[in-house]
């Protein structure tokens, strides 16, 4: 298939060209570098340039002619999105609009968003799946849950297939190294740990050790991004036999405090890593687990590296020798 790949010289953007690649794909990028790292676009054409920006969009969709776009650019740091909103609503909403419009006017073509557990908000149960209510408490769920309405409303009435991902924690870097997690500043708990036990970051900083949880410390569920890869393949497929609007919580359905990953990354790394506790993060939830029972009766997905340590190695291979 010819397969467009918005934010390819992302994290997760850039592990899925490398895996469409090998299952024989033709690929083409669009980012625009405003986060995304070029030396990590190493399969298919590149485009530079912005999913907002229409005429761009004409010039590669008439090259490239598309027969399924999945779309990973966007901006993603919650405490930013609270911070700047319109930064959120312009990039993820009116961005993702645009592409979505383009799509549209591409005969046969579908699309696969990348979504996020922020569209559930605040838990209601210990494991979250599709039937949850959507209550997203900060504009970054609500620019991704926007998005998902705009794909529901896309395929009633215009028929465009699509399929929305709901990522949990991705986490973890391809086994060759040469690719991996790199955000400019880095937020994310795995990488952070795994710079600073590196001394290339400040020792971490535990956001909360007062949550009502086993340890006190917030619960997530990590998924290898890989996994996350392997789901976009077998949405992909699904929605070539079953054309519709469908959407999937993607995880491995079992959480870890901080402390937890904190320990798993000290086996790993070989020795103690310092760390302290700090405040709660705003917009934190205790904890977020997801029930993916949904994607593995119907995506037939299994998550190939569950193992939290595993996860860890991949990451930790990928930071002691990153390329960028
Ligand atoms: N976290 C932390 N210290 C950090 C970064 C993250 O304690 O420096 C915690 C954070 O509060 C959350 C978990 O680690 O409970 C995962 O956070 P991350 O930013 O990696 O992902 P998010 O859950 O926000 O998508």
């Amino acid at each position: 298939m010819n397969i467009l790949v918005t934010g390819g010289a992302g994290y997760i953007g850039s592990h899925m060209c490398k895996r469409l690649a090998e299952h024989g794909h033709r690929i083409a990028v669009i980012d625009d570098l405003s986060t995304g790292h070029e030396q990590a676009v190493r399969w298919g054409e590149f485009h530079r340039g912005d999913v907002g920006d229409g005429e761009f969009l004409d010039r590669v969709f008439e090259r490239f002619r598309p027969e399924a776009v999945l779309h990973f650019a966007a901006k993603s740091i919650v405490a930013e999105s609270v911070a700047d909103p319109a930064l959120y609503y312009r990039t993820n909403v009116a961005g993702s609009l645009r592409l979505i419009e383009r799509v549209r006017k591409t005969p046969g073509c579908v699309f696969v968003l990348s979504s996020t557990a922020a569209i559930f908000g605040r838990p209601q149960a210990e494991r979250i799946d599709e039937t949850h209510p959507c209550a997203p408490i900060n504009a970054y769920g609500r620019s991704k849950l926007m998005v998902e309405n705009i794909l529901a409303e896309y395929w009633a009435a215009y028929r465009l297939p699509s399929v929305s991902l709901r990522y949990f924690n991705a986490a973890g870097a391809d086994a060759s190294g040469a690719i991996g997690e790199a955000h400019t500043p880095e937020t994310h708990l795995i990488p952070r740990i795994l710079e600073a036990a590196l001394g290339r970051a400040e020792p971490v900083r535990v956001f909360g050790a007062d949550y009502d949880t086993r340890d006190g410390t917030c619960i997530r569920d990590y998924i290898h991004v890989d996994d996350l890869c392997q789901a976009h393949l077998d949405g992909l497929e699904y929605l070539r036999a079953h054309p519709g609007c469908h959407a999937f919580n993607l995880g491995n359905g079992r959480g870890f405090t901080v402390r937890e990953v904190l320990d798993a990354a000290t086996r790993v790394v070989g020795r103690r890593l310092a760390y302290q506790i700090g405040e709660r993060r705003p917009g934190d939830p205790a904890m977020l687990v997801a029930d993916a029972a949904r994607a593995q009766q119907i995506l037939h997905w299994r998550p190939a590296h569950p193992q939290l340590e595993t996860l860890i190695e991949s990451a930790w291979r990928w930071h002691r020798q990153r390329a960028f």
